[in-house]
């Protein structure tokens, strides 16, 4: 079985590729990519043709930070509708934190995880292992055993690894599997409580706030102790400017550290908490306009190496309540796309790297042989039309879940066609 993908605007920024070209898929692979209209006609007789013309073709994108909240969470998300989700959104692979229910501590939820993905067949879904066992900051996880059972990095996102110790130990055996560990930058001596930015706005809606130098000093305490162990820090969702110039600082001087950023924390402030509105509670909390001009400066300059979404699906029950009690997250990867083009509406990035921060880069940290076009690699691309305007209704989303504060918003960039090794998993003409 062969595709045809004509007339698009290929931008590949894995081999420099930018430009009017053709992809011919064969039996999973990409098998060429040439200039439009050059694939000979006896060549594809009898292929399917999509026909990308006025879009954008790019390698599917890839997610380093989702909750599929399975297993134990399934009324907010499944593997299944999370990949659904992920499809509709342009993502080809995604890589899921490790604090469902049981936690992702060995190796037979791992495997769990990996199976289920493989017969639902959609997306690639790589699984993150806890660093300490059922998130508890206490123990180490048998970490050889997670990569070993498929595992792509250690993380204990939700929750900090508040010990020193501990996170200096998890940093230098890390390092004996070449895996990064992903932290969740956050003193909780200093945020107990809290549900928002502390600043002007949770004074005046009397909530209490979570200050930016929480994520600062964490940031800091891990690239100190890098230093000393080796290994990867990677700082997860970063929110804060002064956590940006942390990591810049630390990449000048040849430290292993990288960064992702979420599309909300350049997109909201925490004006968007003004109305008591939910969905705009995270963690990180939404931070200051001084904060999204010094993350965006962070995009511009290569600090930030990626764009993951934090994909954290509730349902209506953990979000419609009070502020305070209601769970910290968004839906985000059915957004992500039209809020990426927002950085290249305002200048601060080019389309080229907009996609290069959502596919190269992801798996360059990751050391994932996915994110490009060559010819062998994966069929896994994103078909795109950056000029279709719509307004957000999440709604409509594939996700279980509708938490999001997007809605509403007009946006451009609509995904047309999701490819996974070669097969459609996703297709707006199919709705
Ligand atoms: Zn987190």
């Amino acid at each position: 079985m062969q595709t045809l993908i004509k007339n698009g605007h290929v931008i590949d920024p894995a081999n420099q590729i930018d430009g009017s070209f053709d992809i011919l898929i064969n039996n999973r692979k990409i098998k060429a990519v040439v200039p439009r209209g050059k694939v000979p006609a006896s060549k594809i007789e009898d292929a399917q043709v999509i026909d990308a013309k006025d879009c954008v073709v790019a390698p599917g994108f890839c997610d380093m930070h989702v909750h599929f909240r399975e297993p134990g969470h399934e009324y907010k998300e499944t593997i299944e509708t999370g990949s659904l989700s992920a499809a509709a959104g342009g993502f080809s692979t995604v890589a899921v934190m490790p604090n469902t229910s049981p936690v992702n501590d060995n190796r037979s939820v791992t495997e769990l995880i990996l199976s289920q993905a493989k017969k639902i067949g959609l997306i690639n879904v790589l699984p993150i292992g806890a660093i300490t066992r059922g998130l508890k900051g206490e123990a180490l996880s048998d970490m050889g055993e997670l990569k070993e059972s498929g595992c792509i990095g250690y993380s204990d996102d939700g929750k900090p690894v508040m010990d020193s110790e501990l996170m200096r130990r998890a940093l230098e055996y890390s390092r004996m599997f070449d895996l990064p560990c992903i932290q969740h930058s956050e003193i909780l001596d200093l945020t107990q409580g809290g549900c928002m930015n502390e600043g002007i706005v949770s004074t005046e809606l009397g909530l209490k706030g979570m200050p930016v130098e929480a994520e600062d000093i964490m940031v800091f305490r891990d690239i100190c102790l890098l230093k000393k162990t080796g290994g990867r820090l990677h700082v997860a969702h970063i929110s804060s400017g002064g956590a940006v110039d942390l990591v810049r600082h630390a990449k000048a001087k040849g430290l292993p550290v990288t960064c992702e950023v979420a599309p909300h924390h350049f997109t909201l402030t925490e004006e968007a908490c003004r109305n008591y509105d939910t969905n705009a509670k995270m963690s990180p909390p939404l931070r200051t306009d001084k904060d999204i001009e010094m993350i965006k400066e962070g995009l511009r300059d290569g600090t930030i190496d990626m764009i993951a979404t934090d994909h954290a699906p509730h349902d209506l029950a953990d979000k419609q309540v009070e502020f305070s009690n209601a769970c910290f997250g968004i839906v985000g990867l059915e957004t992500a796309l039209p809020l990426t083009l927002k950085l290249v509406d305002e200048k601060v990035i080019t389309l080229q790297k907009a996609i290069d921060i959502l596919t190269q880069q992801p798996c360059r940290v990751f050391n994932l042989d996915k994110g490009s076009l060559g010819v062998g690699k994966d069929a896994d691309i994103v078909i795109f039309n950056p000029d279709t305007q719509y307004t957000i209704d999440p709604a409509k989303f594939k996700s279980r879940s509708k938490n999001s504060p997007y809605k509403g918003w007009k946006v451009r960039g609509k995904v047309l066609h999701t490819l996974v090794a070669g097969k459609t998993v996703y297709s707006a003409h199919s709705e």
